[in-house]
């Protein structure tokens, strides 16, 4: 018989997508050109629209509206994504992120090497 993954549940959809999310904004340019600023916001705007959980689209939306990205650097993008997030942690009652770290966990690793596969 041949195998198969199984569809993804709203909870698996959701760690699979911040994965995505936050190494997009983590390695966002450092000094994006206004067509690269214009395709995040356009990318941010439409991802609202169409994640397949509609509650979650819906909350997103109204965030975004509120607090729209910060689109300077990689920098400012994943503060604002990490406090996205964290907005949705609270609402859920899930530990708050120290966005502090937002490098270190997506795209740097711990400085003991320990994400070091090369
Ligand atoms: P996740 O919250 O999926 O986090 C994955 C990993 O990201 C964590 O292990 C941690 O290492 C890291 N992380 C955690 N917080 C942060 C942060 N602030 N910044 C950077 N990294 C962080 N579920 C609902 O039930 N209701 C909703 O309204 C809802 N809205 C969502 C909106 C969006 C845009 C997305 C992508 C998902 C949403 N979800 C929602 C799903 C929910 O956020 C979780 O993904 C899901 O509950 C699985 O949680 P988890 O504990 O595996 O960790």
């Amino acid at each position: 018989k041949e195998y198969f993954d199984c569809p993804l549940d709203s909870q698996s959809l959701g760690r699979n997508t911040w994965s995505f999310l936050h190494t997009m904004a983590a390695y966002y340019p450092e000094t994006p050109t206004a067509f690269e600023k214009n395709n995040m916001q356009s990318f941010l705007n439409s991802f609202s629209w169409v994640y397949p959980c509609g509650n979650c689209a819906d909350h997103l939306r109204k965030h975004i509206t509120k607090s729209p990205p910060t689109l300077n650097n990689a920098k400012d993008l994943s503060t604002w994504l990490c406090n996205t997030h964290n907005k949705v942690n609270k609402r859920l009652g899930k530990p708050i992120f120290d966005c502090s770290a937002v490098f270190e966990r997506w795209r740097d690793g711990p400085d003991d090497g320990r994400c070091d596969f090369s």
